[in-house]
Formats: structure tokens, sequence, C-alpha cells
């Protein structure tokens, strides 16, 4: 059944591949054998025509890859490929086994030792893309990434056995996930640093900067946090020993996100709906520090080094504003609309607990008023109010002026409209919200090592960077194109 048993283990000369005829010629029999029983089964459909095809070609495309997968073993020099010295002591033959998109295949590879690394070497290992892995190939690493960061692993492992016939037990993907997890944040870390270290570092990946255009242009970015649920491992099975003691595990934690995009990225659908083209995303567990790091790189990214302006929409909450003070000194600041508006609400509720029709009257005109830019107004209508209330209601009035007062230099929501920019953080809420449903799947207990591995892998696909850490995927495959 496998090929190599009378392939060569010499380098091949020319670039026939031995194994086509034979297996080609099994491939059609049998093939030929099954399409007719399914053709005059009157139960079957097409879909088994398809199964059909896709099982018995499986053994072609397993033995066509492991035979090209070996040439191009051979052909690697002996070299190493770390510090590119000669490898001395050098044996043919090593041979190990991968899990390929088309089933197992075996590779055989030369060894030799490199003085200078002193370390045995496997060249063949660093053409293939196989270096410092596990028993993954390239195309099952890249499954294993993008099903886990999509689908908790014990679905993942059934879905990727259905849809491509590699079998990937639970623990076998787990592992490779997380394993291509941290490899994306050394990668990420790595183009961070590029964009902090000037001109010199950014010709290492010109594809993440998009090219400034000729106009001066706004660079938008919204920040927002959801909640995440975790485990502490050094807690796992002590839960019901730690809540006697009154210490609950910690469960729920932060996560950090944030979206950058030039204005002039971002259009109107046929339908009236706003849709950014081109927008960079960052996502993590990692902190405030993480995220001020993060965040300042993709801006850069996105030109923010020749914004003539820079606008940073958000919540009311006190560390965005603290972070937009500290990393984008000079940023116009904008409260989302809707936060604002909760605050009204509650106000509104407090006036008329017994009576929605009265709150949504007596909020009508104020709710006109902010959004007509005319926020002084509406502090001024809650003033009057104070005056004439005592007790509950009047804490509850006078939270929300403070609010408004605290927030009076973010809300020019007419002076939006009229230059066309985004009145909210709608973006990257509904970013958020896309990423907890994800994380948020029932049954999911993760470190926050886990989380931000899987975080990180869910970025570089969102960001359309995915060939940067599969090479074999078209540089120009963008998930939000599709
Ligand atoms: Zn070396």
């Amino acid at each position: 059944m496998s090929t190599h048993c009378c392939a060569k283990s010499v380098p091949h000369h020319d670039s026939s591949f031995e194994a086509f005829p034979r297996v080609v010629a099994a491939w059609q029999e049998r093939l030929t054998a099954g399409l007719n029983r399914s053709i005059q089964a009157s139960d079957q459909t097409m879909g088994h025509l398809e199964e059909e095809i896709l099982q018995e070609t499986r053994a072609v495309e397993r033995a066509v890859l492991e035979e090209a997968a070996q040439q191009k073993a051979d052909a690697a020099p002996p070299v190493c490929p770390v510090c590119g010295g000669k490898l001395s002591r050098l044996t043919q033959g090593h041979e190990r086994t991968y899990q390929a998109r088309f089933g197992e295949v075996t590779i055989r590879r030369a060894r030799g030792w490199c003085r200078r690394c002193k370390c045995w070497r496997f060249p063949a290992d660093h053409l293939l893309g196989l270096a410092e892995t596990g028993s993954c190939s390239p195309g099952v690493q890249e499954m294993a990434a993008l099903a886990v960061s999509k689908l908790p692993v014990g679905e993942a492992s059934a879905v990727i056995e259905r849809l491509t016939g590699v079998k990937l037990p639970r623990a076998t993907l787990d592992r490779e996930a997380r394993r291509q997890g941290r490899r994306a944040e050394g990668q990420r870390q790595a183009m961070d640093q590029q964009m902090t270290q000037g001109a010199g570092g950014e010709q290492l990946v010109p594809s993440l900067r998009l090219p400034a255009p000729v106009e001066p242009f706004i660079l938008v970015i919204e920040l927002d946090a959801w909640n995440i649920r975790e485990r502490n491992p050094e807690d796992w099975g002590q839960t019901e020993a730690l809540r006697q003691k009154g210490q609950a595990p910690e469960w729920w934690h932060w996560v950090y996100g944030g979206t950058c995009f030039r204005l002039s990225q971002r259009v109107q659908t046929a339908g009236g709906r706003s849709l950014i083209l081109s927008r960079g995303t960052v996502m993590t567990r990692g902190g405030m520090d993480a995220l001020r790091q993060q965040l300042w790189a993709e801006a850069m990214r996105h030109g923010l080094g020749q914004a003539a302006e820079v606008l940073i929409i958000a919540d009311g909450a006190v560390w965005i504003w603290n972070l937009a003070v500290d990393r984008f000194a000079g940023a116009r600041q904008r409260l989302d609309p809707w936060h604002a508006l909760q605050h009204l609400w509650a106000v509104a509720h407090a006036l008329y607990p017994e009576d929605g029709g009265a709150a949504a009257a007596w909020i009508k005109p104020l709710k006109e008023k902010l959004l007509a830019s005319q926020a002084v107004e509406v502090i001024n209508a809650l003033d009057s109010l104070l005056k004439q209330l005592r007790g509950a209601r009047r804490a509850v009035v006078q939270a929300g002026r403070n609010y408004l007062e605290n927030n009076r230099d973010r809300l020019d929501y007419q002076g939006a409209k009229e230059r066309g920019e985004p009145l909210g953080s709608g973006a990257m809420e509904s970013t958020c919200k896309q990423y907890q449903v994800r994380f948020h799947r029932s049954g999911q207990f993760w470190t926050r090592e886990g989380d931000e591995a899987l975080m990180c892998l869910e970025t570089f696909w969102r960001n359309a960077r995915w060939s940067l850490l599969f090479p074999h995927v078209p540089p120009d495959f963008d998930p939000s194109k599709n």
C-alpha cells in the first residue's frame, strides 16, 4: 500500500513521479466500480457520488503528496538551515510520519551534525515547513488552528473528520491548536516590535501597512471590553473546597479590544448599512498594557503617523479615556450615544417608574437635543429637575447629570453626522459579540494562556493575515470578503 518501499532513497534528478501510473490505474479501477454501483442504486444521490469520489481519490492524493514531499526532502542541500554551515556525519533514511490532508505520509530525511550550532539538523524538515512542529503537516496545522479557533475542540474534531476525512483525536487537535496559537502570539509580537522600531522594520512586513492616501485622512479608533470565563489551573477540582473556605475561584476576566480604520474606508452599502472595507482589530486577555501596545502598533499600520486627525469612540469606561490620553494624545474623543442615552433612560425610569409611556415622552425631546449636539441644554434640564427632587430619585438624576457633564466634550453627534463619521462604537461592539460567541460557548473553561493564544489566531484570521501564519494560503485571502 505505501509507495516508499520501492522509491529510491537517493535524490531524484528528474521530476517524474514514479508512483503516478500505478496509483492512478488502481484509482481508476476502484473509482469506476464504485461509481457504477452508485449510478445503478436507485436510493443513492449525487451526495453518494461525491462521497465515493472523495474517498477513492484520497488514496491517490496521499500517494502523490508522499512522493512529491519525498522528492522535495531529497533535494534539501546538506547545510544547516539555521546557520548555513555545512553538515557533517550525514546519514540518510530517517523516517518520520506526518498527519497530512490526505492521510498519513512517511518521509525519509537526511540528518547531519552542525558543528556551529552543536546539534543534529534535518534540512528537509525546514524545506517542507515541518520544523519545530508535532506530527501535523502545514495543511493540517492550519486546519487545527482554524477549526479550534471557531469551535470547541470536541466538535472541531468531528467537523474536521466529516469535512476533510482527516482524523485528529481531541488531544492531538487541542495540542496542535495551542501550538499554532503560541506561534501566532510570537508572530504578533515580532510584527508589533517592527512597528515600534520605525522605518527600517516596516520593510519586513510591507503588506501590513496600507498605502497612505494623498488626501488628509481621519483615523478612527473604537474601543470596548467584555468578560471571559476562565479557570485557574491551580484551582481545578477544588471549586467546592474553595467555596467552603469562602473563596470562589476567579471565573470572569476582562478582555480588551480595539479596532482602527481610516474614515475613507467606511462606505454605505446599497441597503444603507455602514461597511468598513479595511480595518485592523486587536483583542487581548493580557491586560491593559498588552492592549496599549497592540493597539498602538495596529494604529501605526493604519497610518497613525500620517493621520490628520485621530478620533476615538467608546462607551464611558474610565480606562478607555485614560488610555486615549496616554497613547493617543490630541485625539478627538466621542462617547457612544447609546451609552449616553442609557443614562438618560435610567433617569426617565426613576421619574416614571410605573409609566413607560410617560418615561418615553419625557426622554424624547432630550434625546433629540443630545443627538443635535445640545448636551448643555440636556444638562440644564437635569439641573432644573434636581431642584425639585429629594432622596433616591434625586440621586439617580444627579448620577445621570454628572455622567453627561463628565463627557460633555465627547457629545458632538451633529458634527459627526455632518462629517460622515460613525456616531458610536457599534463596529467594535459587534466584533466583541462575535468573539464572545466562540469564547462564551457553554462548558468552556480555559486558562489565560490558552485564551490569549486562541484569540490571537482568531485575530489573524479577522485581520486577513492568515497567510502570514500559513504561507501556503493565498496572500489575498480575506475572510471578511466571503
Ligand atoms: Zn547551524
